[in-house]
């Protein structure tokens, strides 16, 4: 074939170029992002997930079948206590890998725990949107660690036997925010269980709002250095460092309580979340999600557990 016109020339090229930007954009994402995506649709589709909701407890069937069919075991931590909106009971998840019994608390410290990774899976209860469904805060944190449970199930299971997974209940306050008498209920109760831990874990990762679009994630700025720099270290193996710093201040979420028991733990937290338009509001719903997003976030976080828990 001959190519004589300019104007074929243009077209061929603008052609190839728009292919290579497809192709671009299709790389950005795979299969470990787009199931973390497909988990979120499904934790979405229980409906809100406040503390003591059908919605809550459809979403914790799910992640415990999930788990299940990569070895995963699940217990419940229950737990009462006084709320602004009178006494409530909330139910933290917690999974191991390929453990002969796991049905209470003494079970659970019976096993050998290198490092925590865990998520809040409640959802807030907000006067005046009672349909919200914290697609980011944070069904899409324990969406990914759905995902993360499965790959190192699959192939790492001797780094999987060292890990405990916590979908802790009760993160979010239900006044307008967290204080020292209201929310953090679930990871705060499950830190009394590491007090007694013989050896200690070694690390938590907490995540929280790891999957909107255009990524943005700046850790809180007192979190321990070794760990910050895992997660600089395996975002940068990637070429996924753009998308995290270092927030100016420290943040009140699940990490707190850990780090209070002698765990450190580094928040893997969306940056400056009080300031999206998102955050707390309508808009943090499915459309917000990003694979892309997803993608980035199972890379770091698995490059840090294969780090850490290999060590
Ligand atoms: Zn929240």
């Amino acid at each position: 074939m001959k190519l004589k016109s300019p104007l074929l020339l243009t077209l061929l090229a603008a052609i190839i170029g728009g292919f290579l930007i497809l192709k671009q954009i299709n790389d950005a994402t795979d299969r470990h992002g787009r199931a973390a995506y497909a988990h979120t649709e499904a934790l979405l589709a229980c409906g809100p997930r406040p503390a003591d909701s059908e919605g809550l407890k459809k979403a914790q069937q799910y992640i415990s079948t999930e788990l299940a069919k990569h070895g995963w075991s699940t217990m419940s931590q229950s737990l009462v206590r006084d709320t602004p909106l009178g006494k409530k009971t909330f139910v933290n998840l917690i999974a191991r890998f390929q453990t002969e019994k796991l049905e209470n608390l003494e079970d659970l410290k019976a096993i050998n725990t290198k490092g925590i990774l865990g998520a809040h899976l409640d959802s807030k209860m907000i006067p005046g949107i009672p349909d919200f469904l914290g697609a980011d805060d944070a069904a899409s944190a324990c969406a990914l660690i759905i995902e993360l449970a499965a790959e190192l199930g699959k192939n790492h299971p001797e780094l999987a036997k060292q890990l405990e997974i916590v979908f802790f209940d009760g993160e979010e306050a239900f006044g307008e925010n967290i204080t020292p008498t209201d929310g953090l209920y679930g990871s705060r109760a499950y830190a009394f269980t590491l007090y007694e831990r013989k050896p200690k874990p070694q690390f938590g990762i907490v995540l929280d709002m790891i999957g909107h679009q255009d990524l943005k994630i700046a850790v809180p700025a007192d979190t321990d250095r070794k760990l910050y720099q895992s997660l600089l270290n395996a975002a940068q193996a990637k070429g996924y460092e753009k998308h995290y710093g270092m927030a100016k201040g420290s943040i009140i979420d699940d990490h707190l309580y850990l780090n209070k028991a002698g765990v450190p733990t580094i928040d893997i937290i969306g940056a400056d979340f009080n300031h999206t338009h998102w955050w707390h509001q309508s808009g943090d719903d499915l459309d917000l999600i990003s694979a892309e997003s997803l993608t980035i976030s199972y890379h770091t976080t698995m490059g840090m557990l294969i780090e850490l828990l290999g060590r």
